[in-house]
């Protein structure tokens, strides 16, 4: 197999030859046709996140074919077409694990983190993991479903079902799924970007925002939500100043640069801050029965697999529009 490798934090991935990878007990070998790129890997290609597994393979947006099944699957046959998500083992006996709420499991494993994921052309995956994908959208469409729609998916949901005026900070992935999602269920999506990327803001319009900005002006009207997909905690007190008493502000991302203080008059009112971290199975079930029902469609920019360096610097600088793709 060929493979995009990240031997040390701060270092360019390096193409490298590996024998392929053979699918152990419980395993499938899946046979990578997209990979997405998600800020995630870029967190981790940086060194903003600390627990990697190094070497590794990042990626965890993975969409491929079955090519081989380990001893004991029988959720799949060879030929399926699956994605393999972020998540990809939880220690199943922890008390977040026995109470549904495996995304925070104490003892997970990471796919592009601690265990090797898509910027490949073969990976294996623990199957109970890996989720059937049918439908006729393309792979490379619907890559950026596993993370970016997930994710986004589950910032939605923890933003509140009656949250009808949604705030979005950082156009990218995950929000321009989650804007079709939130226009679906008849709210109002409010896109917030870096001051002047008036790109980011027609994109935004495009995918159905009543109304586009910079992230330094004020929203035209009280929110009743936001979601803050980029990596900026200055953005948490601009947040918390747009939406109304009891409004909800979630923090979608895994890596945020240092928040700034702000007075507790913008916290009360019994307003809410969180973050949302990783996903469950179910949250995957959920989003991928909902997605292609709405139907929800990708903005893509293809790389070569080669590429992936030149990926993640689009998306480091902001260069792209939509979700970077991978392809082997
Ligand atoms: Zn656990
Ligand atoms: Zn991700």
């Amino acid at each position: 197999m060929r493979a995009m490798l990240l031997e040390k934090p701060g270092q360019l991935l390096k193409l490298v030859q590996r024998p392929d990878p053979q699918p152990g007990p419980g395993q499938v070998q899946v046979t990578i046709s997209a990979c997405g790129v998600c800020r995630t890997d870029l967190h981790v290609v940086d060194g903003d996140l600390t627990e990697p597994r190094l070497p590794i393979i990042p990626g965890h947006e993975i969409v491929g074919t079955v090519s081989a099944l380990g001893a004991g699957v029988d959720a799949f046959a060879v030929g399926d077409r699956v994605g393999i998500p972020w998540l990809g083992h939880t220690c199943g006996c922890c008390s977040y694990c026995e109470s549904g709420a495996e995304n925070l499991c104490d003892e997970p494993g990471f796919t592009g983190y601690q265990i090797d994921g898509g910027f490949a052309d073969k990976t294996v995956a623990d199957a109970r993991f890996c989720f059937p994908l049918p439908g006729e959208q393309r792979d490379t469409e619907v890559a950026p479903w596993l993370c970016a729609g997930l994710i986004g998916y589950r910032s939605l949901v923890m933003a509140g079902a009656n949250s009808r005026r949604l705030g979005i900070y950082g156009f990218g992935a995950a929000a321009h799924i989650v804007a079709q999602i939130a226009r679906f269920q008849q709210r109002e999506v409010y896109a917030f970007t870096s001051p002047g990327d008036t790109t980011a803001q027609a994109f935004a319009l495009d995918m159905g925002a009543v109304w586009a900005g910079d992230s330094d002006q004020s929203a035209p009207c009280e929110l009743d939500a936001a979601i803050i997909f980029a990596p900026v905690g200055k953005l948490i007190p601009a947040a918390l100043r747009a939406v109304r008493k009891g409004g909800i502000v979630v923090c979608g991302g895994i890596h945020m640069s240092e928040i700034p203080g702000f007075p507790y008059t913008i916290l009360w009112g019994e307003r809410v801050l969180r973050s949302v971290a990783n996903l469950t199975r179910q949250d995957a079930l959920d989003f991928l029965a909902l997605a292609p029902t709405i139907p929800v469609q990708t903005t893509i920019e293809e790389f070569p697999l080669e590429q992936a360096n030149e990926a993640l610097q689009a998306l480091r600088s902001g260069n792209l529009t939509g979700a970077a793709v991978l392809r082997p």
